[in-house]
């Protein structure tokens, strides 16, 4: 008899007259067949004179020691130590087979993961450099800011940390009134995918409805600030998985987007929008998931001068800062929002790695962010800011603690559904 092998499982094939031999005098230590090592343990025990008499002009053995032992055939016999120890041998083959498959599927695994970021972060340093090049030779027209506000609050509908009652998530959404206008900055994450979003339970609960808004400006175009995954492929942006009518809103996006009923402003460049109010225009960077453009709202508020609303802060504080110094005609005063700062225990783990701080680097992915960029960036804001509320949906609760200990000017806090006020 044979064997067959399919897969897993063996079955035993009495028409094969060719595998498993074995002799009166002595088994075959190891059988091959079709890949499958078979270890003859048993012994075949010599059979009476008579039996040998009769078998021996046959063919010797097609038979499978193991199973003619068991069917108790040709006076085959086994012995209790073949026994123990073929079980022995089959639970240690087992156990070891088991962990070196795993580690061989993890091996291959990490290997490929490893090899996937090295790709990703190669294609990460290409692209990093030419659009650093582009961005340093571009030029814009200055802008003047003429009017002012008064009073400028703002308000968090969507962040990481909220006041008791408001929904809280890693994402990003900015109620902004100033004399004459009501904004709403960017539409949060709703990363539960709840029926009601974050954004539309904190809304309401601050009376707040989407045609009271005379604007939405979206900073850039990731799914924790246009709503949520859903509008991702759609191109478009929404409240939780709504889009209410919005004819008498304008919406300042600083990529092409499409809203119904609505024509979205594309920002190219920096731009007076309302009364007081400007985009800084998309400020590009390469980051290791791609090129992302991202805008700030700025506002000039009487007394004061410039208050900066930023998304994630992609642009780098860096860039930020130079770029309304060069572009704008009054003096920065403070700023409100991220600036990407997640060092470790940042908001955002895959597979239990915290990865944040890596996606964020300009500098690749074995580059993450560390102390010192962020003691850099506190030291900047110390020299350039007099006020700033950092929010906390990318930054890490650890580089919020660095701000509060090294930073100079004054400190607000970001909780949903807490006013800034600023007059
Ligand atoms: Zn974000
Ligand atoms: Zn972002």
């Amino acid at each position: 008899m044979g064997l067959v092998v399919q897969g897993n499982v063996v079955h035993v094939d009495h028409d094969n007259k060719e595998w498993l031999k074995t002799t009166p005098h002595g088994n075959p230590t190891t059988e091959v067949v079709e890949g499958l090592t078979v270890y003859c343990l048993f012994k075949r025990l010599l059979a009476s004179r008579k039996s040998r008499r009769k078998h021996r002009n046959n063919i010797p053995g097609d038979n499978c020691p193991i199973i003619y032992a068991l069917k108790g055939k040709d006076n085959l016999t086994t012995n209790i130590s073949s026994i123990k120890k073929l079980e022995k041998l089959l639970s240690d083959y087992i156990v070891w087979h088991d962990v070196l498959k795993r580690v061989v599927i993890f091996s291959v695994l990490a290997t490929c993961l490893f090899l996937f970021l090295l790709v990703l972060d190669n294609k990460h340093q290409t692209a990093s450099a030419p659009l650093s090049q582009d961005w340093s030779s571009k030029s814009f027209k200055a802008i003047s800011i003429k009017n002012s506000t008064n009073t400028l609050s703002v308000t968090p509908v969507v962040n990481y940390y909220g006041e008791r009652g408001f929904a809280t998530e890693s994402g990003v959404s900015y109620l902004i009134q100033t004399d004459e206008h009501t904004i709403l900055f960017d539409l949060g994450h709703n990363h539960k995918e709840l029926l009601v979003s974050p954004l539309e339970q904190n809304l309401e609960r601050l009376g707040v409805a989407p045609k009271d808004l005379d604007a939405i400006f979206i900073s850039h175009f990731h799914r924790d600030h246009i709503g949520g995954r859903v509008w991702e492929d759609k191109n478009s942006i929404g409240f939780g998985f709504n889009q209410p009518a919005l004819e008498n809103t304008s919406i300042f996006a600083p990529v092409p987007l499409t809203y119904p009923g609505v024509n979205i402003n594309v920002i190219r460049e920096p731009k007076p929008l309302f009364n007081a109010l400007a985009s800084t225009g998309p400020i590009p960077r390469q980051l290791v998931l791609g090129k992302i453009d991202e805008q700030a709202l700025v506002i000039n508020v009487k007394n004061k001068g410039l208050v900066v609303i930023v998304g994630c802060g992609h642009q780098t504080l860096n860039k930020l800062i130079s770029h309304i110094d060069k572009y704008f005609d009054v003096p920065l005063y403070g700023l409100i929002g991220d600036v990407h700062l997640p060092l470790e225990q940042g908001r955002l783990h895959i597979a239990g790695i915290d990865i944040q701080r890596r996606l964020a680097s300009g500098e690749g992915l074995f580059s993450p962010i560390d102390k010192q960029d962020v003691l850099n960036d506190i030291n900047l804001m110390s020299r350039k800011l007099k006020m700033v509320a950092l929010g906390t949906h990318d930054t890490s609760d650890k580089s919020l603690l660095l701000v509060e200990k090294e930073f100079t000017g004054e400190l607000k806090s970001v909780r949903v559904g807490k006013k800034i006020t600023i007059n």
